[in-house]
């Protein structure tokens, strides 16, 4: 437990009237698989932490002051008793022991200091870099910001994935789901968001916020190894928690990632947190309940699952001017089975968040990644939040993509096409080609712009299909060489101006001179 909670119970207790000690102890009548069932504690409340006394004769106050002071969490009030799940050791609790209210919710110890480290999801630092210093916590569960004190979404995050900022444009304060089956690139997409934030300015850059759910420890140790490569480490605070750990660990880990989001926000910061993945935590929170005995419901989950869900995405939000219009973009991820997204735990996520980025195994396997199905994947408030520049240069490539869709069925069967055809498949090849992306290589959206314009003008039409990632890498090349004054335009303005247009087609036009006759073989 931390130290910076722990000497905060321990001020609080220092002043409690033992006199009315009845109402706050109780007594430990049974205990297994780290829940305590215990008699008493009438007034506890739901996740407040409670102490053991471990029963060497030591006074209470004694107890909670020794190093190594066991507590536990409320997260079962019943008629005469109350379940609480061990924080530590629980084979140290025994039948008859006493066990004391603290009065306190479970908090996490935040302050400045979290970024850049790896914590737990009770505020740990397991990072072997030491304790954080500060003074400050925040409830790891609280209710979320209503109506009055929020307002619209209107300013974008950007992913770095030209195939989302384009089309599916995510907005500070969305929730917006990424969704696939096993191994379709899902974390790969969350951790280039985070990696994308570099480019933003250092002023509105995003904190970002990655909470591992019972992923595999190695998994974790190479996706902080990546942040760090790519200098996002700076920026980022990690929230961990491995497969082995116990499920109420599990449960708690998004619980707690919020909780630094929301200090962050509430110094009107913007906040991305990507939690991987909300399908293990579903899975964990029935674990934890079936071991609180709470009756199962729909697919053996707790009825309240949908609750839990809810409430914590509720949480994600754009704060109004008057509280200082911080927000948090929550990025839940959910693992399918086969594409089924109309199983419970997926559609209860689907219909909490504001759109869903959907990744497609075929897809993923015929090399079309990020594996992005555009056809099912929305954001139903991002686009009010989409740049100006972007806005003008993305309608495009969602009428191409649409119309290559529905040709491409009708492909199959026709054997000779007009050339109207066969121009708009070649077209529309060359967009599923430009949308692809390599992964931890996200692109601004100031170079995406660009790069869609010159698409959307002709810069592939000579050119073979093959071609066309090597030919937009080139003249993103040439463009960041000999024509900066383009980006720096779009950066800073977000427009596409007439005087950035002109510049735009005659570039488009140099390029194209330039590479006349080595189309083919573009190097
Ligand atoms: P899991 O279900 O195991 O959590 P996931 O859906 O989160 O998987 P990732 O771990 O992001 O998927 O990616 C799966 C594999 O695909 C990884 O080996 C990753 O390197 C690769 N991959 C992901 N995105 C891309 C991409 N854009 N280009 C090439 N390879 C990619
Ligand atoms: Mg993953």
């Amino acid at each position: 437990m931390s130290t910076v909670i722990i000497d905060k119970i321990k001020k609080e207790i220092a002043g409690l009237d033992t006199s009315s000690m009845p109402e706050e102890v109780g007594i430990v009548t049974t205990v297994g698989d780290g829940i305590a069932e215990i008699d008493g504690l009438k007034e506890a409340q739901m996740m407040e932490m409670v102490v053991f006394d471990d029963g060497d004769g030591k006074s209470l106050e004694d107890t909670i002051s020794s190093d190594d002071a066991l507590y536990g969490l409320i997260l079962n009030l019943e008629e005469d008793v109350v379940k609480v799940v061990v924080l530590g050791e629980s084979t140290r609790v025994k039948e008859g022991m006493r066990v004391l209210r603290t009065e306190k919710l479970l908090s996490i110890p935040v302050g400045e200091d979290i970024i850049g480290r790896v914590v737990s999801p009770l505020g740990e630092m397991i990072d072997g870099k030491g304790a954080i210093k500060t003074d400050k916590d925040m409830p790891i569960e609280r209710v979320a910001y209503g109506v009055m004190e929020r307002s619209g979404v209107n300013y974008p995050v950007h992913t770095g994935i030209k195939a989302i900022d384009s089309m599916i444009p995510i907005g500070r304060g969305q929730r917006e789901l990424i969704i696939g089956d096993r191994q379709t690139g899902k974390t790969t997409v969350a951790i280039d968001t985070i990696i994308n934030q570099k480019y933003e300015p250092k002023d509105s850059r995003p904190i970002c916020i990655y909470v591992a759910i019972g992923q595999k420890r190695s998994k974790t140790a190479s996706l902080m190894a990546k942040l760090e490569e790519a200098g996002a480490m700076e920026y980022t605070t990690i929230v961990a928690t491995s497969a082995s750990e116990a499920s109420p660990m599990l449960f708690l880990a998004p619980f707690a990632g919020m909780a630094i989001g929301e200090y962050f926000m509430q110094q009107g910061k913007d906040v991305v947190i990507v939690l991987d993945d909300l399908s293990k935590h579903a899975n964990a929170y029935r674990q934890m309940s079936l071991l609180l005995r709470r009756p199962p419901g729909r697919e053996a989950y707790p009825g309240d699952i949908f609750y839990l869900h809810s409430r914590l995405l509720e949480r994600s939000a754009k704060l109004s001017k008057e509280l200082g219009g911080g927000s948090i973009t929550a990025l839940p991820i959910i693992e399918t089975q086969e594409g089924d997204v109309s199983a419970y735990i997926p559609t209860n996520v689907i219909s909490i968040t504001d759109g869903q980025i959907f990744l497609d195994t075929d897809l993923f396997n015929k090399g079309i990644r990020p594996a992005l199905d555009v056809g099912i994947s929305v954001s139903r408030v991002g686009s009010s939040a989409q740049t100006k520049a972007m806005k003008k240069v993305a309608g495009k490539i969602r009428l191409e993509l649409a119309q290559f869709r529905e040709l491409e069925a009708f492909m199959q069967f026709a054997s000779d096409l007009d050339d109207d055809t066969k121009a708009r498949i070649d077209s529309g090849k060359k967009y599923v080609e430009l949308l692809k992306q390599g992964q931890n290589a996200p692109v601004p959206f100031y170079k995406q712009v660009v790069a869609i314009y010159a698409a959307n003008n002709g810069i592939f039409d000579a050119a073979p299909v093959e071609n066309t990632r090597k030919i937009e890498q080139t003249y993103l090349e040439f463009i960041e060489r000999d024509r900066k004054d383009i980006l720096d335009g779009i950066e800073t303005g977000r427009e596409l101006t007439d005087e950035i247009v002109e510049k735009l087609n005659k570039s488009i036009k140099d390029y194209k001179d330039a590479h006349k006759n080595n189309y083919e073989v573009v190097e």
